[in-house]
């Protein structure tokens, strides 16, 4: 069932439910203040009778006494519409009818035959003739018995009709009250449901259409329906956004890795026609393992973005990462003319991992030899700030433009360095580099200048409280760096990243 038709029902059958429970309320009210006032009249009419008769007592011959009662001469009951009878009950014998005022002409039944001679008054609606009255029977006393009953008549005619009236008047109000309440209640919720059909058609036509650019157009105020239309608007926004970044992912991905594919079936259709040589056979080694450091920055990237890859950390040295991969550095600049210098280094401790933290140098770098010509100068340098362990990679480079710089941390962007490029690039290198630093809860920045040189900087919290150096005499717990010198580690380039020979 459609929630418009529910809420419906409900609102309308909780507003007849109210209607008929407050009609019966009222009609009951209405009927008993009517019967109220109808007794009201029998019982002054009965007390005016009591009143004004007589009982007029006489003996006869030794006979009991006996005695009569005798209506006021005057018809004081025409008027009123209401009728009287005065029975005397004896105990020999029937009732006997006494008198009775002029508007009951010759009707001689009592009115109320089972009620003469009760000593307490009682009232009762009776039949006569198809018609129904309602009438009062009370006991007339004399010396301590019951010695007659007056009976007090009036028709409820004019009673039941203002009681149907009212019946139906409270009837035709519930049912039109139900009627307008379904019809009011189908149009209100059907306007304010009516966005939510407007968002479920959008949601719909997207999904045919596979066109994430639409959004819900909302004129209203910012109630939840609006909000409801924000959000969702922002989240087709995310959505198109996501997808564009997938396909252009794709598409770089492909793009890539066919420049390596190609030139190795170009290599081997030469090996083909003319026979082995060294050259080709170089070719196809290097661009398969530019093709294979693709796949493992890609795999590397990929489980970054789906979680999978977590980062074990664990109390670092940090100066003693950046000696090793600034050594390496030097082999992988041995057969450069470029001059790779230690600035500074202070001896800080992080929480990190070891690999990870000396890939983010490698791949600094490696891009700075890259991207500076021979002659240039590469300078590193650790130190600390604060709460922070900075390293810098300064180089006399190419440099990178302004607005190379805000791209460059994306995947497979490459600035047009095609004076610099070289068969070892990828585009991967710097987001895998940001993608580490960030784990370590560091930032990574670049300032350059073009033809004039570019620094990268990487900031990464210092490791200074909660963890246990207790055991570690050469850690200095207030400035979380260790005291000793760095120590020399012997140099072991990782498989993802060979020296140029
Ligand atoms: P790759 O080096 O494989 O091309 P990166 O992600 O490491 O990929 O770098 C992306 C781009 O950033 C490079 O192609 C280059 O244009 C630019 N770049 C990175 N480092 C430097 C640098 N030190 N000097 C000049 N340009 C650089």
């Amino acid at each position: 069932m459609r929630i418009r038709t529910k809420l419906t029902l409900w609102y309308s059958g909780l507003l007849a439910i109210i209607i008929v429970i407050f009609g019966a309320v009222v009609f009951r009210v209405m009927e008993f203040t009517l019967v109220d006032s109808v007794d009201v009249s029998l019982n002054q009419t009965a007390e005016l009778v009591i009143r004004n008769s007589r009982v007029e007592r006489f003996g006869m011959f030794g006979a009991p006494n006996q005695a009569s009662i005798k209506l006021p001469t005057l018809d004081l009951f025409r008027a009123s519409g209401v009728g009287v009878q005065v029975w005397e009950v004896t105990s020999e014998g029937g009732p006997v009818l006494e008198d009775s005022s002029n508007n009951l002409g010759d009707y001689a039944d009592p009115l109320d035959s089972a009620a003469l001679g009760l000593t307490e008054p009682s009232v009762k609606n009776v039949f006569i003739n198809g018609n129904e009255f309602r009438v009062l029977t009370r006991p007339v006393f004399s010396v301590g018995k019951v010695f007659g009953s007056v009976q007090v008549i009036a028709p409820l005619d004019t009673l039941n009709q203002a009681r149907d009236r009212l019946l139906l008047v409270l009837a035709s109000a519930a049912l039109l009250g139900v009627v307008g309440s379904v019809m009011l209640g189908m149009w209100l919720s059907r306007k304010a449901l009516q966005p939510i059909e407007s968002i479920t058609r959008a949601a719909a036509t997207i999904a045919q259409t596979e066109d994430l650019s639409t959004r819900l157009p909302w004129h209203g105020p910012q109630d939840e329906l609006g909000r409801l239309t924000q959000v969702f608007n922002q989240m087709m926004g995310r959505l198109e956004d996501l997808f564009s970044l997938q396909r252009r992912f794709v598409a770089d991905v492909s793009h890539e890795l066919r420049t390596p594919l190609t030139a190795i079936r170009g290599n081997l259709d030469l090996i083909k026609r003319y026979g082995v040589d060294d050259l080709s056979l170089e070719a196809i080694e290097s661009e398969a393992e530019r093709m294979s450091r693709m796949v493992d920055d890609l795999l590397l990237l990929a489980r970054a973005d789906y979680g999978g890859l977590t980062l074990d950390k664990e109390p670092l040295d940090l100066d003693t990462v950046v000696m090793e991969a600034f050594q390496q550095g030097k082999v992988l600049i041995k057969d450069r003319e470029l001059n790779l210098r230690m600035n500074a280094i202070e001896p800080v401790r992080i929480s990190g991992h070891a690999d990870r933290m000396k890939q983010v140098l490698l791949n600094l770098l490696s891009n700075a030899i890259k991207f500076t010509p021979d002659g240039g100068t590469i300078t590193v340098s650790l130190t600390s700030a604060h709460t922070q362990a900075v390293i810098s990679v300064t180089d006399t480079g190419i440099g990178i433009s302004e607005e190379d710089c805000k791209h460059i941390f994306d995947r497979f962007y490459q600035a047009d360095t095609s004076r610099m490029r070289t068969g070892e690039s990828t585009g991967l290198g710097l987001a895998i580099v940001k993608w580490i630093v960030e784990a370590h809860d560091g930032t990574l920045s670049v300032e350059s200048q073009m033809e004039k040189g570019s620094t990268f900087t990487v900031e990464i919290p210092l490791l200074t409280q909660h963890l246990h150096h207790s055991d570690d005499d050469n850690f200095d717990h207030h400035t979380g760096k260790s005291r000793t010198r760095p120590r020399l580690i012997k140099v072991r380039a990782p498989h993802w990243l060979t020296p140029e020979s």
